[in-house]
């Protein structure tokens, strides 16, 4: 016989083809199995029963027992309102209904006692309540409800009106229990049942939907958000386990002259964190597989200087290594700072971008074809078809988000005899932990989280548009001390006629708040042509020019020291990350340094929370981590293009952290003993990861 959560939802008592067709459409549903899976989101303690007296309008629910003291029907047709007054011992308040006004005031006779349900507001200074939920006040002793707390489902203004109310989901939630739970087959195995201390899926199911009170809730709610990351992690750690055995690297045993060289001239000694994670990454060239590696470092935790010592780890086992950059003007620094470092090593180095010459460019293929450039470094013009690497052992890609997953492949195909190069990405943008061990849950991930000495905090100031002229007397304070300023503007859609209009503007309340002779201003947005954008970043490079008005084009990399003051425009349209991004800036210099963030007339109470929370911290993961709470992981900088892999269905990113953490340990524990779960004990969770949703859509995937 078929199992009957896969029973058409329709044949359910109550429900019938019009309501599951309803159920279809908004939720999702179509099965009594996926109608069990639907969850509250909430839940009512019908237990508790406040004085009206008590009562503020603070959003919260509340539920009043009350007698009705007067009933009162105005308006006509569809602007009928029914104002019902009722009391209890404290004081009486107003039920406004403005819908099936007739039947309720036939219900709500006089003198009757209900128990309404509902949400406060004030109107007119007086508090009332509209269209409260109504029902019968409990009977002595024996409560007529099921449970103590009432599940409350996710709704629309279309279910509601097909009659598909929050109480009529509860009386469907109680029929396919009653019908389908002794079909309910336990996905979890017993062993990990015992030693995880989880109740049984029949428990938990009953339970989240109907619970018999708060422990037995929490111990529903534990065990499905455990199943869930439990199965999510287990499908990533299990294709890293078997794309790892796949793929052999090049194996690269040597450190090398180069590498000794370069870290003997070093100005500095290396941070905890930048050796440790040089550690790493040399391990992972050692081991004959290939290395996918994450690194995380915010901005100014010195990446730069752990990419070229990768780089001449490869070049000390006779491979080539190359460095890309999300834009020329990144790669055109980073070929000017690493080129120094080089220096004492005697490694060449090239630059490869979009603007090389055909004259500049043959030589430099040439050298990458027969070995004698060592380092290239440059934008995507490295993997386009013309490139051939002698033997290309590493690629470090610096800005990982900006890179598609077909440029990705493409350089894969760089490697010699198949071989696929080691990777490095690179990236500033903190993910917090729990996102990137779902995101990137099959990519090992290292991270830098230590600063290099001296550097000096930057103070972050918000202002709201009317502060301008202070904000300009400061600037120009600045700028005769001798230092530079940034000024950016949102450029949110890069298409938008709007936000240039903006930056246009601002451009041109700064030339002229800013005059020649005495002050010089540069511009730089992404519709320029790249010489125009070159001539005017050097120019605010080289320190020729004092003000810098700009789109986030300079959000990554870009290093100026003497620039001492970024002012952020619209602060509120940023994300966190990306004001994080933007503040990096600055502070590369032994000055004092500021970030100013100016915000339009309009500030939501979230956004404002958001700017205060950058004055507050300068901690890179701690905003990550914020961001996520705030905005929910698919805002979150960086991963709008990819996305979760799954929906989730009960736990969540941002507060589930705890659980994520052990069920991915969990999860790495159950494959290092059993890596294809042939076990039998295991049948259970093989049969889970054939499920769609677990055949995840590998977003991370590097190489
Ligand atoms: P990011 O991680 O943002 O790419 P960079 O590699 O650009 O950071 O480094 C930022 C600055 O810190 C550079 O000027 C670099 O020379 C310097 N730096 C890097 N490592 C150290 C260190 N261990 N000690 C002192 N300064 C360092
Ligand atoms: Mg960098």
């Amino acid at each position: 016989m078929k199992n009957k959560l896969e029973t058409d939802v329709q044949f359910l008592p109550g429900v019938g083809p019009r309501r599951a067709s309803l159920l279809r459409s908004e939720l999702e549903v179509s099965t009594i199995g996926d109608l069990l899976h639907l969850f509250p989101f909430r839940y009512i303690d019908r237990s508790s029963i406040q004085k009206i007296a008590d009562i503020r309008s603070t959003g919260s629910y509340v539920q009043i027992l009350g007698e009705v003291t007067a009933l009162e029907l105005t308006g006509q047709g569809n602007r009928q309102r029914l104002s019902v007054i009722v009391r209890d011992s404290s004081g009486e308040m107003e039920l406004v209904f403005f819908k099936a006004t007739k039947y309720i005031a036939e219900r709500l006779r006089k003198g009757s006692v209900f128990l309404f349900f509902g949400k406060p507001s004030t109107f007119n200074g007086k508090l009332n309540m509209v269209h409260p939920e109504i029902d019968a006040p409990p009977s002595e002793g024996a409560a007529n409800y099921p449970g103590v707390l009432t599940g409350v489902y996710p709704s629309t203004e279309k279910l509601r009106n097909g009659g598909i109310t929050g109480k009529v989901m509860n009386r469907l939630m109680s029929a396919a229990i009653e019908y389908a739970i002794p079909d309910i087959a336990e996905t979890l195995p017993e062993y990990i049942l015992r030693e995880k201390g989880l109740p049984p899926l029949r428990y938990a199911i009953r339970n989240i939907h109907f619970p018999s009170d708060q422990t037995a809730l929490a111990k529903a709610q534990y065990r499905l958000k455990w199943e869930e990351l439990f199965l999510l992690q287990l499908s990533l750690v299990k294709q890293k386990y078997i794309r790892s055995r796949a793929s052999t690297g090049i194996v690269m045993p040597n450190v090398g002259e180069a590498f000794n060289a370069c870290y003997k001239a070093l100005p500095y000694d290396l941070t905890g964190a930048q050796k440790r994670v040089i550690k790493e990454i040399r391990s992972d060239m050692m081991s004959g597989r290939q290395m996918n590696r994450l690194l995380q470092g915010d901005v100014g935790s010195g990446k730069t200087m752990v990419a070229v010592l990768s780089a001449l780890l490869a070049v000390g086992n006779g491979a080539q290594a190359c460095i890309m950059a999300p834009t020329e003007v990144l790669a055109r620094q980073h070929y000017l700072n690493i080129s120094r470092y080089l220096a004492p090593t005697g490694v060449a180095c090239s630059l490869l971008i979009g603007s090389t010459t055909k004259a500049e460019r043959k030589p430099i293929l040439k050298g990458l074809e027969d070995g004698s450039i060592g380092i290239i470094i440059g934008t995507h013009a490295l993997i386009e078809d013309p490139v051939i690497f002698r033997n290309l052992g590493l690629a470090v890609i610096d800005e990982q988000h900006r890179f598609g997953v077909e440029q990705r492949s493409r350089l894969w195909a760089k490697g010699r005899d198949g071989i696929p190069p080691h990777v490095l990405v690179m990236t500033a943008t903190p993910i917090p932990r729990t996102l990137a061990m779902t995101l990137y849950g099959d990519l090992d991930v290292s991270v830098i989280d230590e600063m290099p000495p001296g550097r000096k905090p930057v103070k972050t100031i918000l202002i709201g548009e009317g502060k301008k002229p202070v904000l300009y007397n400061f600037m120009k304070n600045q700028i005769a001390k001798g230092r530079q300023v940034f000024i950016v503007y949102p450029l949110i859609f890069e298409s938008e006629k709007m936000d240039y209009r903006n930056l246009e503007a601002g451009y041109e309340e700064i030339v002229t708040r800013f005059p020649l002779p005495q002050y010089k201003v540069a511009i730089v947005h992404g519709q320029q042509t790249s010489e125009v954008k070159k001539l005017n970043m050097d120019a605010f490079a080289a320190g020729r020019a004092d003000i810098l008005v700009s789109t986030t084009v300079i959000e990554v990399g870009v290093d100026v020291p003497n620039a001492t003051v970024i002012v952020i425009e619209s602060a509120e349209r940023f994300g966190l990350a990306q004001l994080h991004q933007l503040r990096g800036r600055v502070g590369r210099g032994s000055d004092e340094s500021f970030c100013v963030l100016v915000h339009g007339n309009k500030v939501s109470k979230e956004s404002q929370k958001r700017l205060e929370l950058m004055c507050a911290t300068e901690n890179g993961f701690d905003l990550a981590e914020e961001d996520l709470k705030m905005r929910g992981p698919g805002d979150l900088e960086g991963t709008q293009q990819s996305g979760l892999p799954i929906d989730l269905k009960i736990a969540s990113l941002s507060h589930d952290g705890q659980i994520l953490s052990d069920a991915r340990l969990y999860a790495e524990h159950i494959l290092s003993a059993d890596p294809t779960l042939s076990a039998t004990e295991n049948a259970p969770l093989l049969n889970e990861l054939r499920k769609d949703k677990y055949i995840i859509r590998d977003f991370s995937v590097i190489s």
